[in-house]
């Protein structure tokens, strides 16, 4: 993660009239075409930027926060804040005055920013823009909303959210869609600041005041390279980034003594830089390098705390610290440049904030896309198994049926062959009375009754024309066709054998017996 340094620049305000008017020397120079600032004869600072006393607004804008709105569109957290004594300029630069009623070449950062960023927003018509705005102050101490003068101080916490950043919860959130909108929120929430009359300053703000534009994209996803099935998966979806840009107008930083207060502004200008020094303490623990593992006190203010993310943390920041040239103003300006030089060393670690959830979602996407898709081929390889077992089905029905086929016509045969057995028997049986055979006849003779006796002993009795049909087995018609088979093969044998001495012993019994022995005697052969 790369570490940027916070930018520090110093905007240097010309002499007030009233102070012309009261003959205030100039203590504080620029030198031309250098970032130097002399105050005093000799005490020079180095910055990133500075403005003299004929600097424009649109000239700090341009150079230091334009870069910064760049960065908010790019997703990038951005903090920018004012810092200084009343009357240096603060509530100037940034732009929290009555914005309405201030020419354009008088508005400050937020209303440059606020017409830069909805600019952007109408050159990106692909990018799917929300904006929210919030308006709190930090006064004595304690939360008020801006934007909601009703809310409670009570319902108002600073709190860390999961990653870390720091929200305040409670504090009311408009939608915006116009800069219009967003102006006259600006506007209203201005008005509802704490102001006061001092010494000093006419209307000296009391309170540190914190306007927060929140930016929600929903940016096309950019193709990913070296992956393409990532890219496949990714095509049409999108990409969520949440940035945010805090532009702060600190209370003046001058010592308390030196506003000549009492009663309750004394305390209130305590509570002020109770607030600063808590400030910074934490700018000077960050700048440290010695002390760099320590810790940094951003508990003890709740100034600090809201700029947790902005000081050592994730987002680009800008601070500018206002100066008045006067020499009756020369401490608080020497103050408010060592402060700023101190700023200097703050490193920072900003990143695009992507939404992880929505890069979850985009992962989820793929997951159930990758599931239907093993889903769809189940159900295809399924479809495609029950369609083979039901071929498979209708060839074994065929077969079963043919085999059946087979079995009624063995089984017809069969019991044909069987009455022929019978006939034979019977017919033997009667040859054996009727005729006067020699004794190798009647030897023969028996034989072939023992073997149509056995044939017949041997015969199952006949299976009915239907048994086992159509019981969708298919052993038993394999088994009785075979049975059937074999009994069938020994009766034709038998009967074709049998009829044809049969045949022969009757012809010789009516004489033709000299031509047909050999046929009655082969069993001796
Ligand atoms: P702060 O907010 O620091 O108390 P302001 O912004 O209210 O101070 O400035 C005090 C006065 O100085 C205001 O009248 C403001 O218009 C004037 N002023 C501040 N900065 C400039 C500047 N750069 N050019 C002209 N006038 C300025
Ligand atoms: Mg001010």
């Amino acid at each position: 993660m790369e570490e940027i340094p916070v930018k520090v620049a110093v905007r240097l305000r010309p002499l007030l009239s009233r102070e012309i008017l009261h003959s205030h020397q100039v203590c504080v120079r620029v030198i031309p075409n250098t970032q130097q600032v002399v105050i005093g004869k000799d005490r020079v600072f180095t910055f990133d930027f500075i403005f003299g006393n004929k600097s424009s607004q649109d000239d700090v804008y341009t150079n230091c926060i334009k870069p910064l709105v760049v960065s908010l569109i790019e997703g990038y957290n951005a903090t920018v804040f004012a810092y200084g004594q009343t009357g240096s300029g603060k509530t100037y630069t940034i732009g929290g005055g009555h914005v309405a009623c201030v020419i354009d070449e008088e508005k400050g950062i937020i209303p440059h920013a606020i017409q830069e960023l909805f600019q952007s927003i109408s050159e990106n018509p692909n990018i799917d823009f929300s904006v929210k705005v919030s308006y709190i102050e930090v006064y004595k101490e304690e939360l008020r909303d801006l934007l909601e003068l009703d809310t409670s101080i009570k319902d108002l916490h600073i709190r860390e959210d999961e990653k870390g950043n720091t929200v305040i919860v409670g504090a009311k959130e408009c939608q915006v869609e116009s800069a219009d909108e967003l102006m006259s929120l600006l506007e209203t929430g201005n008005a509802a600041r704490h102001t006061g009359t001092t010494q000093m300053n006419e209307h000296s703000s009391r309170s540190h005041a914190i306007f927060t534009i929140s930016i929600y994209q929903q940016r096309p996803k950019e193709p990913q390279k070296n992956s393409e099935t990532v890219v496949d998966g990714l095509l049409g979806s999108v990409q969520m980034i949440s940035s945010k840009f805090h532009f702060v107008d600190l209370a003046g930083s001058e010592r308390v003594t030196k506003t000549g207060n009492t009663g309750e502004r004394f305390k209130e200008s305590i509570q002020i830089n109770s607030g600063l020094l808590a400030l910074g303490n934490v700018i000077s623990a960050l700048g440290d390098p010695k002390r760099k593992s320590a810790h940094i006190p951003y508990r003890d203010a709740k100034i600090t705390r809201i700029l947790k993310d902005s000081l050592g943390g994730n987002a680009k920041t800008v601070m500018i610290a206002c100066i008045s040239p006067s020499s009756s103003d020369f401490d608080e300006s020497l103050n408010t440049l060592k402060y700023a030089n101190r700023a200097r060393n703050i490193k920072n670690k900003p990143i695009v904030n992507y939404n992880p959830d929505w890069d979850r979602m985009d992962e989820m996407e793929l997951e159930i896309k990758a599931l239907r898709e093993a889903l769809q081929n189940q159900r295809a390889s399924v479809m495609a198994q029950a369609s083979q077992v039901s071929q498979d089905w209708s060839l074994e029905k065929a077969r079963i049926r043919s085999l059946e086929e087979q079995l009624a016509q063995l089984q017809l045969e069969c019991f044909n062959y069987r009455n022929c057995v019978e006939e034979a028997f019977t017919f033997l049986i009667d040859l054996k009375d009727m005729v006067k055979m020699r004794r190798s006849q009647q030897l023969r003779l028996q034989d072939w009754l023992s073997m149509a006796e056995g044939l017949r002993m041997e015969m199952p009795p006949t299976p009915g024309i239907d048994s086992g049909i159509g019981n969708g087995r298919e052993e038993p018609y394999h088994i009785t066709i075979l049975q059937l088979k074999r009994e069938l093969k020994k009766c034709q044998v038998f009967v074709y054998v049998l009829l044809v001495r049969m045949f022969v012993t009757v012809l010789a019994k009516v004489g033709y017996v000299g031509c047909f022995t050999f046929f009655i005697e082969p069993a001796k052969t």
